[in-house]
């Protein structure tokens, strides 16, 4: 699994631009769930193209280091006297208005803003320069905001840009989006439809209108290909143009596959009790001393607590986090033990 630190920059003229913390994280939470086919609605994928659908095994965090080592929410706010931004690329610019990039090498660089022309979001390639790396989405297309671009796929959309994806009719009519399992299709999707879509000799499936690189609504999108996944996973290969990203230690990073599921009766190295936690949480160890760190992560990847254990059996006050899941993670062991809290 492929973990991406990302940091989101906030541009704000008027108050309901300078968009809520809860918003941003509803996004990276359909980030995820979009690039590890964990999406709800995945379900709609037509029995046809249900062997194609990837999950592309990409995931998004909230950087919790700044470039300078400091700690961060992974959220950066700035008041702009820009009423509306361009896709000129002056929202990345502090000079301009907009905030500059944080290091391309580390960060996915992900900007928002009032946008002009009724433009959703506008995304830079692999390979373009890093002070203008990353993607533009207007504020209130981003995150879980209802209404037919409301359900965070323009930046599903757009960070597949950036991943090196083209739209699926290859922006010509019958176009090439250089995929294979991609069918061809006249022109961009529109609204919602349905059935089955012929165009450009694409029986018997028709167009793949619910794929991402479409222009179809949220709604009514809801997979990436095995080949479109290939093709973004190649690019963090030795000498691919987003190799650099692998290395970035810039978020806390807890790849879904290592948790442990308290209910399983796998023999973990630890027990978490009572589970859902309402205010304490006792951790029992199950093997000998040294027992060592613990780190606490919230259902972001980020680290929220961190504390040594002495003892076989540790009372934790969780008084301070609130209800909802999280991580325990021992030592530099991979695993990870979810535990609930709910008061
Ligand atoms: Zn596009
Ligand atoms: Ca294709």
């Amino acid at each position: 699994v492929i973990v991406i630190p990302v940091v989101v920059h906030v541009l704000y003229n008027k108050e309901e631009q300078n968009i809520s913390a809860d918003q941003i994280r509803a996004q990276i939470d359909i980030l995820n769930k979009d690039y590890r086919r964990q999406n709800a609605d995945a379900q709609l994928t037509p029995e046809v193209f249900r062997d194609l659908a990837a999950d592309a095994r990409i995931e998004f965090r909230l950087a919790s280091e700044d470039p300078k080592g400091m700690p961060t929410s992974g959220i950066v706010r700035k008041k702009t006297t820009i009423d509306f931004f361009g896709t000129d690329d002056r929202i990345k610019s502090s000079r301009m208005g907009g905030d500059d990039a944080w290091d391309a090498d580390q960060y996915l660089n992900i900007w928002t803003g009032n946008l002009a022309g009724g433009v959703l979001g506008y995304a830079s390639l692999p390979g373009g320069s890093p002070d203008k790396d990353g993607v533009v989405i207007r504020y209130n297309v981003f995150g879980n905001t209802g209404g037919a671009f409301g359900k965070g796929r323009t930046a599903t959309h757009e960070i597949g840009h950036w991943l090196g994806l083209r739209h699926i009719w290859g922006d010509t009519r019958c176009g090439d989006d250089g995929i294979d399992d991609t069918p061809p299709q006249v022109a961009p999707s529109r609204g919602c439809p349905s059935g089955v879509q012929a165009s450009c000799d694409n029986a018997p499936g028709g167009s793949m209108y619910m794929n991402f690189m479409d222009f179809t609504n949220d709604e009514c999108t809801n997979m990436f290909t095995l080949g479109q996944a290939q093709k973004m996973r190649l690019l963090f290969n030795e000498g691919g143009l987003r190799h650099a990203l692998l290395s970035s230690a810039r978020a806390d990073g807890i790849p879904l596959e290592d948790v442990i599921d308290p209910a399983a009766p796998a023999p973990g190295e630890i027990k978490l009790y009572p589970n859902p936690s309402t205010g304490t949480l006792n951790l029992r160890f199950n093997a000998d001393p040294p027992y060592g760190d613990i780190v606490i992560y919230n259902h972001l990847g980020q680290a929220v607590k961190q504390l040594r254990i002495t003892e076989s059996v540790a009372h934790i006050s969780t008084i301070d986090l609130a209800n909802g899941v999280y991580y325990v993670r021992v030592g530099s062991s991979k695993r990870a033990y979810k535990f609930i809290m709910a008061r």
